[in-house]
């Protein structure tokens, strides 16, 4: 990926914490996205498929039990019912992934990654450039990690908008020697679902 940065002369650092100059912020972020953008759109791999089928497989193959539902992709893509059911049903029709019937409610489906859309994630992500930067960034980048994650919960806080977080930095979520436990579901978690994204989640209102 050989996109060149052009807000490469901004810092962190040049942010005032007293007057933070959030168009800078903004620009940021919104050009990460754009490098994030360009680069899934020339990889080799995913040329078949569509920016928003792509983003419903990562989201499927990053979520819980709780949130594999139609409706929780429609919530977290933030598009219409309309659209994100039509490209639910072209990532079946290419085998990407199926509708399992809830053992519980039967009007509820659960859409699971079939082995062949696991290994396609697997193969791209995280992205390769994320990766090389991060490595190149060190323990800074896990501190980048913590600061974003606090921005993402101060902006759950102030604002109208879904949920969606990691499971254990959830206010139900408990570990304890047995293992970890959904305070909301009253379930048991396994391990791996603990690194997972759940549409249930709320951080904690005090220290979260
Ligand atoms: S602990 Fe929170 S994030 Fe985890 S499954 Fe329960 S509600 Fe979802």
């Amino acid at each position: 990926m050989d996109a060149v940065c052009q807000y490469s002369s901004y810092s962190i650092l040049s942010i005032d914490p007293i007057d933070p100059d959030v168009t800078v912020l903004f620009d940021l972020l919104e050009r990460l996205s754009s490098l994030t953008r360009v680069w899934f759109r020339e990889h080799p791999l995913l040329a078949d498929l569509q920016p928003i089928q792509l983003s419903a497989l990562m989201y499927l193959a990053r979520c819980n039990r709780y949130s594999n539902t139609p409706l929780a992709v429609t919530e977290y893509l933030g598009l219409t019912k309309g659209t994100v059911s039509q490209s639910l049903k072209a990532l079946e029709a290419k085998g990407f992934l199926i509708k399992v019937q809830d053992v519980r409610d039967k009007r509820s489906v659960h859409l699971q990654l079939t082995a062949s859309a696991r290994e396609l994630i697997d193969a791209v992500m995280p992205p390769d450039f994320l990766v090389a930067a991060a490595q190149r960034m060190g323990a800074r980048a896990g501190d980048l990690e913590g600061l974003l994650l606090e921005l993402l919960r101060t902006i759950q806080r102030g604002e109208d908008v879904p949920g969606f977080g990691l499971c254990r930095t959830c206010r139900f979520h408990q570990s304890s020697a047995s293992g970890a436990f959904c305070k909301l579901t009253d379930e048991p978690l396994e391990a791996v679902e603990v690194e997972l994204i759940c549409r249930e989640h709320q951080f904690d209102e005090v220290s979260g």
